[in-house]
């Protein structure tokens, strides 16, 4: 605190090139620096063309995305910094990047578009809890009048939907549904018989690990929060269940 203001007042956003090495993502040196993951405590971490940086930098993000801190050790004994940020990241469908565009036909072969793919981990990518295709627009689409909610609305509704997540969890730990542990998901993420039929069905249908399935019940519930429902519905976990696109063609 200087003069009672917060020396960071806004949350980080940081973007490192995917050419970054494992120290300079999650920290390390002699005397171990803090890395890109613990600069962007409590912010955003973007990763932009994701299958481009290097495997195992990717890999060592697992630790902090899972513990929310990074734990260095040394000869000289070990250094945990704090690392819970929020991960954004970009890929292409496949190396040319047409795979799924209505116009451009896609010039990669079966196995190029595999190698592509297998750059990023299945456990990487489970980690994830929102995956979203993005489709090419046309002319049409990026020129149309019809824009949707403003920022300003969305705004709103997510300002809304966080304190209800702040009452939920008032005296623990934890401020926000991703947060939530085994338990907390048993209390709070309760579905009822029609929404835990549809839910079997994606897991025996999609093979979703045991982790994306609690993903998919806390982001059910974050979806329901924003709905400004209190019981998570079938609908809620059916949206929920569309987020997890890259579980379906890996
Ligand atoms: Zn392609």
């Amino acid at each position: 605190m200087l003069n009672g203001q917060a020396i960071i007042a806004t949350r980080p956003f940081r973007s490192p090139h995917h050419t970054i090495s494992d120290a300079g993502l999650v920290g390390g040196g002699t005397v171990p620096k803090p890395g890109e993951v613990s600069l962007a405590h409590n912010g955003v971490l973007f990763l932009d063309e994701l299958p481009e940086f290097r495997r195992n930098v990717l890999e060592v993000m697992r630790q902090p995305l899972e513990d929310g801190s990074i734990t260095l050790s040394r000869a000289s004994g070990s250094i945990n910094y704090p690392a819970n940020f929020m991960l954004v990241a970009s890929t292409n469908p496949c190396a040319c990047g047409f795979l799924t565009d209505p116009q451009k036909e896609c010039t990669c072969t079966p196995l190029q578009i595999q190698r592509y793919r297998s750059k990023v981990s299945g456990p990487l990518l489970d980690r994830i809890d929102i995956q979203v295709e993005v489709p090419g627009l046309r002319y049409q689409e990026l020129a149309s009048k019809d824009a949707g909610d403003s920022s300003n609305v969305i705004r709103q509704r997510v300002n809304a939907a966080r304190s209800i997540q702040l009452q939920r969890f008032d005296k623990t730990k934890l401020h926000a549904n991703a947060q939530m542990g085994t338990r907390e998901i048993k209390r709070h993420c309760a579905v009822k018989e029609d929404a835990e039929r549809l839910l079997e069905t994606a897991i025996n249908k999609l093979g979703l690990s045991a982790r994306a399935y609690s993903r998919v019940l806390k982001v059910g519930r974050t979806i329901a929060d924003l709905a400004g429902a209190e019981n998570i519905e079938a609908s809620h976990i059916a949206e929920a269940i569309q987020y997890r696109s890259l579980d379906r063609q890996m």
